[in-house]
């Protein structure tokens, strides 16, 4: 008889955990993970695997822990993927993986993401395994940019035998696992670890390297790389272009996000540009950035902070987990405004102004278009304003080089498997997809590495020239 429901996963203290940036979720203990595993039923078809970007193996990783071989259960699952602990704690598997559970028709799905991140971790406690590099093949591949795309891309390159030398912009690697996703849902050591790792696989990491300002592309080739990967991901904030954008108070997502996650702001207010968010703020958006934007207010010192969103909650893209914890940490929803301008005073923003909208017929994305009610606005004071309406790609790179397309988002164009059409040069992740996941950008990593693969044995005859 299998248990309709699901192992449940403790999580911290609502009222507790906005008083500072603990991890929100604790994780299964051994037991719990065995006796979630029992509930898998062993697909002879299975549709989970279906539903995971990365293609992993996920009956047999449950089956080895079913059978409490946590040690084989990780070696299953990284044969696919190069970062369980984080994928385990980020994705969206309530539509990946654990939507496509044939369980979740009548019960609870098996708890995939809980099961993934068990094993990660209890591979950390009990000492990392790093996969096996190949023989020497004496090519070297530039990887620039250090998120998930980045790191699948080199892990996988180490892999086949190829040289990695991974360039990055910022003072640390990790690209948005680090500096984006707030420490409550990903903690920092996580990341770290897997850096750590990725050098033990014998990548070399370069950070404060701009590729496109301190490096071209040219350079990479004249200093002997045979092929780039360029995973350098869409975190150029948008702005909607109205009246007072410019006060102070009114940051982007990424600023806030950043300033917090890289820079720790909000604990030195001796600091030229310290961070601090008031008592009111407003985040405009609706998708995973506005909703840790938020988050993050609270655990600031925010004593109310309202997401603003011109749509409704069927039409937001953050996943449902994290509007649930949002909730249950006090952020309020207000549907179905936007604002139109805000108001400052002494240059420091002071209120915004929204208008109501009403949703018209589907647009483009499938989405019921919101249209604004003539008339109806409204004006509410606030002390900060978070701006989460979408990001893009820099185009310091492709602005600086020549030959690449790109759609009119600003992404660029590859042929599937990350070939950009100049000549040695592939990309992979957000850089090409526009904003999306974690896991979606791992594999667009796992999936170039391939390719460059296969373009050195194809182009290059198998060789490296000299
Ligand atoms: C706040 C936030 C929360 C999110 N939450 C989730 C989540 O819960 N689950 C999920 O699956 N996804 C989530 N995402 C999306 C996910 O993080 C991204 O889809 C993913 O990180 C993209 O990976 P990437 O490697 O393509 O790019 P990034 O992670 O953006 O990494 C790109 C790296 O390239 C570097 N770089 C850029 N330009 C250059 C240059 N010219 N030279 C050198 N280096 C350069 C950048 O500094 C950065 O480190 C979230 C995103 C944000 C912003």
């Amino acid at each position: 008889m299998i248990r309709p429901e699901a192992t449940p996963m403790r999580h911290l203290d609502p009222k507790e955990r906005t008083k500072g940036f603990a991890e929100v979720a604790v994780g299964y203990t051994p037991d719990e993970a065995v006796r979630e595993a029992e509930r898998c039923l062993q697909c002879k078809r299975p549709s989970c695997v279906e539903g995971c970007p990365a293609g992993n193996d996920i009956p047999g990783f449950i089956a080895r822990i079913r059978e409490g071989d946590f040690r084989g259960a990780i070696r299953v699952l990284k044969e696919t993927t190069v970062l369980p602990a984080v994928c385990g704690r980020v994705c969206p598997h309530e539509v990946q993986c654990q939507g496509h559970c044939v369980l979740a028709k009548k019960f609870d799905p098996v708890q995939i993401g809980a099961l993934e991140r068990f094993v990660a971790d209890w591979e950390y406690e009990n000492g990392v395994e790093l996969p096996e590099v190949g023989s020497p093949t004496g090519f070297r591949v530039a990887v620039v940019g250090s998120g998930p795309a980045g790191i699948g891309c080199a892990a996988f390159l180490r892999r086949l035998g190829h040289d990695v030398v991974m360039f990055e912009a910022l003072q640390e690697a990790g690209g948005v696992l680090l500096y984006g996703i707030p420490e409550f849902r990903l903690p920092h050591r996580i990341v770290r670890t897997e850096i750590r790792n990725l050098r033990e696989l014998g990548v070399e990491i370069h950070t404060n390297v701009v590729v496109g300002r301190s490096l071209a592309l040219e350079d990479l080739f004249a200093e002997g790389f045979h092929a780039v990967f360029l995973g350098t991901g869409a975190e150029k904030p948008q702005f909607m272009g109205i009246p007072g954008e410019e006060l102070a108070g009114v940051y982007s997502a990424n600023e806030l996000l950043m300033r917090v996650n890289l820079f720790n702001a909000h604990l030195f207010p001796e600091y030229d540009t310290p961070l601090r968010v008031g008592r009111v703020g407003g985040v405009v958006g609706g998708g995973n950035t506005a909703i840790d934007a938020a988050r993050v207010a609270l655990r600031l010192g925010a004593e109310r902070v309202m997401i603003l969103y011109r749509r409704t909650e069927a039409e937001m893209p953050a996943f449902s987990a994290e509007v649930h914890e949002a909730r249950e940490e006090g952020v309020e929803f207000h549907f179905l405004v936007n604002p139109v301008r805000f108001i400052g005073e002494g240059g420091r923003v002071v209120a915004a102004e929204c208008v109501r909208m009403r949703l018209g017929e589907p647009d483009s994305s499938g989405r019921r278009r919101p249209i604004p009610i003539e008339g109806s606005n409204v004006t509410i004071p606030l002390d900060t304003v978070v701006m989460a309406i979408g990001t893009r790609p820099d185009p310091l790179i492709t602005q600086t080089e020549e030959g690449f397309r790109l759609t009119r988002w600003g992404t660029i164009e590859t042929d599937g498997d990350g070939y950009t059409g100049v000549e040695g040069v592939f990309a992979g992740g957000d850089v090409v997809t526009g904003p999306a996941t974690v896991v979606a950008a791992m594999a667009a990593g796992r999936r170039a590495a391939h390719a460059i693969d296969r373009y050195f044995r194809e182009r290059q005859g198998g060789r490296p020239r000299r």
